[in-house]
């Protein structure tokens, strides 16, 4: 190996150990954030707003079911609702749920609150004591599953 051949060589590993470099720090910063993401980020965010009511209703099984709906002639809505993201929310809760609502009506969301309850998560549903027993209410099906009423105002 002449000088030049040791020159373009030694180019040549400083390229390929600067590659290497740049690729182990892009590896270091990408389990880094996901570190960060998984154990960080949730904790932060604590908001999110979310409009209602959807144009089209949400497909249960879109958010329920392990694999989505397989209904290839499914007629309800399937991404992008509010609704849906406020049900994957519900269903991603481990620890506490605290669920400020005027009537709960939605069949749905009751369904959610007494699997949560069921699998250890505690749960407080303030609703408006004059809507307990209205049409469509769901607390009669909360102390069913034995969630007892704790307190009026
Ligand atoms: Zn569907």
């Amino acid at each position: 190996m002449g000088s030049t051949g040791l020159v373009k060589y030694l180019t040549e590993s400083r390229i390929i150990t600067t590659l290497g470099a740049a690729l182990l720090l892009e590896g270091a910063f990408y389990l880094i954030h996901s570190f960060w993401k998984k154990y960080y980020s949730s904790e932060k965010e604590k908001y999110r707003l979310l409009f209602f009511p959807d144009s089209k209703p949400t497909c249960k099984a879109s958010y329920k079911e392990r694999y989505g709906c397989t209904n290839s002639s499914c007629r309800y809505e399937h991404d992008g609702t509010a609704f849906k993201e406020l049900m994957q929310i519900l269903y991603s809760a481990r620890k506490t749920v605290d669920l400020c609502i005027f009537c709960i009506t939605s069949p749905e969301m009751a369904d959610a609150v007494i699997h949560l309850h069921n699998h250890g998560v505690i749960v407080r549903v303030i609703s408006d004591d004059g809507q307990v027993d209205s049409v469509g209410s769901q607390i009669g099906r909360f102390r069913a599953e034995g969630m007892y009423r704790s307190k009026s105002f």
